[in-house]
């Protein structure tokens, strides 16, 4: 396994595998590397022929007074996992090869970014959308692999791919979680024993969330009420960003529950992390 700092080095390295006409595959990361992450390394090793991981804890998404400083890292364990994955090339830029000084081009998706956490985060997806555009850029890959962990997020990258004409196939795998339900996710380090011991409540809402839409008694409105009170009841101290149930294409609130799919997403900050997750509700 190769590690590189510089763009150019990916780029020669990958240009050899693709001469070799071997399939890349790609996983941009912000390290802190779980089973989560891991997942998407086992998909991209069975579909494709060269593997490419990134680690880049990207500043521009973060907004002002967010975790950006003490974001979990760790990079000698990360890459240990991945060698063990058999992941050929790991990129591990530093800030100022990604941002270099007099940095001014940013790229922005203006209409799924409006909804769910872009509320609650400006900028955010504009950081995710520049970072994953430039990382494209750089590596070159043929499938790029992300979490429906985020959920958005993934959308927001399909419609960026579409619309800017980037010939990457985009797979969007499952979340994982723990064995009580919790979604992995590098900030879950945050919570103390007693907040980690009631987090998957959160998970619980949103099966919940899934009976109640099966039922198709209940408007959305009303199974949001149910959802947030299951949180705030097994939760004490959550401050609950938003519970919503929407169009997972569009990610727009739904009026009424129809025939179709539909998203519920919840995020939920539990002291210092912020924690999100989403179930997808087929209804026939
Ligand atoms: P991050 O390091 O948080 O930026 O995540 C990198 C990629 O891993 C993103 O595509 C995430 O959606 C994905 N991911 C994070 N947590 C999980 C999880 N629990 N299950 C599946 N994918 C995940």
């Amino acid at each position: 396994m190769i590690v590189a700092l510089k763009i150019e080095k990916v780029r020669e390295i990958v240009k050899k595998a693709k001469k070799k006409g071997k399939l890349i595959g790609f996983i941009p990361t912000m390290g802190a590397l779980h089973e989560g992450h891991l997942s998407l390394v086992r998909r991209a090793r069975k579909e494709c022929d060269f593997v490419v991981v990134s680690i880049f804890v990207n500043p521009t998404q973060f907004g002002a007074g967010e975790d950006l400083h003490t974001y979990p890292r760790d990079f000698k364990k990360d890459k240990n996992l991945l060698k063990k994955e058999g992941v050929n090339l790991v990129f591990y830029p530093k800030v100022s090869t990604m941002y270099p000084k007099g940095f001014s081009t940013y790229v922005e998706e203006v209409s799924l970014s409006k909804y769910l956490c872009g509320k609650f985060r400006p900028g955010h997806f504009r950081g995710v959308c520049t970072v994953v555009a430039k990382l494209f850029n750089v590596v070159n890959p043929d499938i790029a692999y992300f979490g429906q962990k985020d959920f958005q997020q993934a959308q927001i990258i399909k419609r960026m791919v579409r619309d800017l004409n980037f010939p990457i196939k985009i797979r969007v795998l499952p979340i994982i979680r723990e064995k009580d339900g919790l979604a992995m996710s590098s900030r879950n380090s945050y919570l103390s024993p007693y907040q980690r011991k009631v987090a998957p409540y959160l998970y619980k809402s949103l099966i919940l969330a899934k009976e109640l839409i099966l039922k198709k008694r209940y408007s959305p409105s009303k199974i949001r009420k149910e959802v947030k009170k299951v949180i705030k009841e097994n939760i004490p101290y959550a401050k609950i960003d938003y519970v919503e149930i929407v169009s997972p294409t569009t990610l727009r609130r739904i009026k009424k529950i129809d025939k179709g799919e539909i998203l519920v997403a919840v995020a939920v900050y539990l002291g210092k992390a912020r924690l999100i997750d989403n179930i997808l509700v087929r209804v026939r």
